[in-house]
């Protein structure tokens, strides 16, 4: 029999009634994911997920690996299936964990059955495989509250399963259960880590992206169509939206008060994603916005920028401090590209003094000049759709 890889679900498991839509969805996230590692058959039994290969050229650690990034999975583990009585249980554990045991100081054992005809009580067992791994390894100690090495031994129905202790998962829910939300993605640091944030929360994600040109450069637009790329082993497939924003700004900048070039501008924004959000169904658009980082980030700015959309606005971290959305950035592989010095379109044309609280009237007023629904029309027409895939 062949090594697997099992999963644990995380919060799906509370899910009720939806339960059994949302582990497909899980298990078809995960086949979309490990399609390029070989032939794998992915079943869902009893809050867990195998992943087994179907023949010898699947590539066993590029699926783990794969699986480390979909959410949904609270723990992962690499398991070796065997026959299901207490000797072959006993001879798994003892070679295919035996790097494992022979470093360890402390271990226990843990057993699971769910086969209730398995003729031992999983306690039973436990004590049968700890007994015998203790005598064989001089260098082991059982420690039944903190052990080093835990030998986790299942019992199910096709096959007993041994496994040495498992990996934490991405955690969150399984992308698109929550449905679909457009995510502004920009080439700083914090959009990817809201991006990352929201798909965890179980949304899948088309990103949109505004540029400038000439203003904003090729490398700038490079910069972002690579952070998107960064994002889906998380979000999988996606689409990044790429709006040019020359005409808005150079419009924004010949007719409105300096003061709201930001605030008029990031409206503009939240109009085009609304537009593309109405396009795919979305039910919500996701900013990287965060309270009092910028000017254009005070309750009033914020206020005034989703005045501009219908959609609600998810900021997921506007309660977090630069430090931890940066640690989350640098665990999620973004953060080296993030600073890359290319400038954005928000750094083009921005005021002097820019207006902190911001009256919704006087922002309205001072964008009253502008042909909006022109300008919006022309910035989407001129919309480029890129199909990203991991
Ligand atoms: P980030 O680090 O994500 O760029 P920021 O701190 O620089 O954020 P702003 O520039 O005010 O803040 O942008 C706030 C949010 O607006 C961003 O997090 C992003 O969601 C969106 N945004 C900004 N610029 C763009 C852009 N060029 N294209 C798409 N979305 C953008
Ligand atoms: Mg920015």
């Amino acid at each position: 029999m062949q090594e697997l890889i099992l999963l644990k679900l995380g919060e799906l498991v509370l899910k009720g009634l939806n339960r059994h839509t949302f582990e497909e969805r899980l298990c078809s996230n995960i086949r979309r994911r490990i399609h390029p590692y070989g032939k794998f058959q992915v079943t869902s039994k009893q809050s867990t997920i195998y992943v087994e290969p179907l023949n010898e050229d699947a590539d066993l650690d590029g699926a783990f690996d794969a699986c480390r990034r979909i959410f949904g999975i609270v723990a992962l583990s690499k398991a070796h299936p065997c026959e299901k009585t207490k000797e072959a249980i006993l001879e798994a554990a003892k070679t295919y964990l035996k790097e494992q045991l022979e470093s360890a100081k402390t271990f226990k054992v843990e057993s699971k059955r769910a086969d209730k005809n398995f003729p031992m009580t999983s306690i039973q067992l436990s004590q049968y495989v700890g007994g015998e791994l203790d005598d064989l390894f001089p260098n082991l100690t059982a420690d039944m509250h903190h052990p080093e090495l835990v030998v986790n031994v299942e019992v199910r129905e096709k096959a007993a399963y041994v496994h040495g202790n498992p990996e934490q998962g991405a955690g969150g829910l399984p992308v698109s259960i929550n449905g679909v939300g457009v995510s502004l993605l920009s080439g700083g640091i914090d959009s990817p880590v809201s991006t990352y944030m929201m798909a965890k929360r179980g949304l899948a994600l088309d990103f949109v992206h505004f540029f400038s040109p000439p203003y904003t450069s090729d490398q700038a637009k490079e910069k972002v169509v690579e952070l998107a790329q960064l994002l889906t082993p998380y979000t999988g497939r996606t689409i990044l939206h790429i709006v040019p924003f020359t005409e808005i700004q150079e419009e924004i900048r010949k007719n409105c008060p300096e003061e709201y070039f930001t605030l008029i501008m990031r409206r503009f924004m939240m109009r085009i994603a609304q537009r593309v959000g109405e396009r795919i169904g979305a039910g919500c658009i996701v900013t990287g916005e965060c309270l009092g980082q910028v000017a254009s980030q005070t309750l009033e700015a914020m206020r005034s920028t989703e005045d501009a959309c219908d959609l609600p606005v998810f900021r997921p971290l506007v309660g977090m401090d630069k430090e931890e959305i940066v640690s989350v950035s640098r665990k999620i592989g973004t953060f080296g590209t993030s600073i890359l010095p290319y400038e954005d379109c928000c750094t083009v044309f921005t005021p002097r003094h820019p207006k902190t609280h911001p009256q919704l009237d006087e922002v309205r007023a001072a964008e009253a000049a502008l042909p909006i629904r022109e300008l919006v029309e022309r910035a989407l027409a001129g919309e480029e759709k890129l199909k990203l895939k991991w």
